[in-house]
């Protein structure tokens, strides 16, 4: 129910929005809105459509959830639809459209495949105005005559680059037609690939575009570093990584659910509380992973990079990276898990000689240098590794171009 507010003066106001939000936000520890936040949301007050390039983890939620909620004012019809391309960030969407709303009748719910229809049904049945959703799920949804888009006034395409990865563009572009002409349209992509580019100028008219730089750099408050180790050492190494840090939460992401699987089990059997995280498990047992993470009960979360962009789990102590990523870009999101919102965190990477090619990589793309560490009295079998005459030769055979082709590799 609406309550009453203080009269606000802050940064938030400023940028147009009400009171109610303005003290919200306040509530929730807001301070400063981010640079997405400060761009974004007078334009989608104003109604324009809008392309976003930024990553979670920016503040993006905020930016159009915030002016969402204000544009749709009180409880009436379905008029804003979020399509996310993970049930993970459709819950997280969802979350912070709950918290942001606190102060409003608006009601929000989610739909995501994986589970029950039951819920959901009733859900929708009970009259909504916020609907953040798979696109999946939704379309069966739609099939069945349990929603109707016919009244969305505003749909935002969340994590586009994602949705196409994961093969949900026609779903998606199936799901644009069934909403108005008329809405108004947010778009978030970190990258701009043709198929993008098209789907963008067939659902936006005259977009806004806000740019909050490609995150290629990482966090200041990230202390990072290689451990070159020979693969047979690797679990060896981690053990002793685990022993020697004083973590509180830490998330080990791993190239292949098959590997999440081992490392789990064996970190289990080595007295670890864990959870994992990857697509093959059901959605149960995700939400259980991902919430027992959350709380405490698991003091590790092995995940593969489904739960590298965008999730918020606020508090990772450390990330530790059993495998190299393929894409140099995923680094910066699997590390940006850690030493998030001026927090700091601690990220390690184990190097084996067959990822010295991926290592470089990611020294090109955050154009740093990554330092290079041995952990003291570890029994470290002997390997090119270590030798930085043969590591300089790797590496100018890596600083030429490599076919960035997919290996075959499902997440
Ligand atoms: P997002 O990019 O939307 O996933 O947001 C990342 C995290 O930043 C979330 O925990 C938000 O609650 C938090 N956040 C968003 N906006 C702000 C802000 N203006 N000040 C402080 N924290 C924020």
């Amino acid at each position: 129910m609406p309550i009453d507010v203080p009269k606000m003066d802050t940064a938030f106001t400023k940028l147009g929005l009400s009171d109610a939000l303005a003290f919200g936000v306040q509530e929730m520890g807001y301070v400063e809105p981010t640079p997405i936040q400060a761009q974004a949301i007078p334009v989608v007050l104003s109604g324009r459509d809008l392309i976003g390039s930024a990553q979670t983890g920016t503040g993006k939620t905020a930016a159009f959830a915030l002016p969402i909620i204000q544009k749709l004012g009180t409880h009436g019809k379905l008029r804003c639809l979020i399509l996310e391309p993970t049930r993970e960030l459709a819950l997280q969407v969802e979350e912070a459209f709950q918290k942001f709303s606190k102060f409003t009748d608006l009601r929000v719910t989610i739909v995501y495949g994986g589970v029950g229809y039951g819920k959901q049904l009733e859900d929708l049945r009970g009259g909504i105005d916020i609907l953040a959703a798979t696109p999946g799920r939704l379309l069966d949804h739609m099939e069945q005559g349990n929603v109707s888009l016919a009244n969305v006034d505003i749909l935002v395409l969340d994590e586009v680059d994602r949705m196409l990865d994961m093969g949900f563009l026609p779903d998606v572009k199936r799901i644009v037609q069934k909403t108005p002409n008329t809405r108004q349209t947010l778009f978030f992509t970190a990258t701009v690939p043709p198929e993008i580019a098209s789907l963008a100028s067939w659902a936006l008219k005259d977009p806004a575009r806000v740019e909050i730089g490609r995150q290629r750099s990482v966090a200041e408050t990230i202390a990072h570093a290689f451990y070159p180790v020979v693969a047979s050492q690797k679990f060896d190494l981690l053990q002793l990584l685990l022993e020697q840090t004083d973590f509180k939460s830490v998330i080990i992401f791993a190239r292949t659910r098959m590997g999440s699987d081992r490392i789990a089990d064996r970190l289990q059997r080595k007295g670890h509380t864990v959870g994992v995280l990857h697509s093959d498990r059901s959605q149960r047992e995700r939400i259980e992973a991902l919430e027992g993470f959350k709380s405490g009960k698991f003091e590790v979360l092995v995940a593969t990079d489904i739960a590298a962009r965008g999730l918020d789990i606020a508090g990772v102590s450390h990330v530790i990276n059993y495998d190299v990523p393929e894409n140099a870009e995923d680094y910066v999101h699997r590390i940006g898990r850690t030493g998030r919102a001026q927090n700091t965190g601690d990220a390690f990477t184990l190097v084996t000689e067959e990822d010295v090619r991926d290592a470089r990589s990611i020294e090109r793309f955050t154009g740093m240098t990554i330092e290079r560490k041995k952990i003291e009295g570890f029994p470290y079998i002997y390997s090119a590794l270590f030798d930085e005459k043969a590591q300089a030769e790797v590496a100018a055979a890596a600083a030429k171009p490599v076919s960035r082709l997919h290996r075959g590799v499902r997440r």
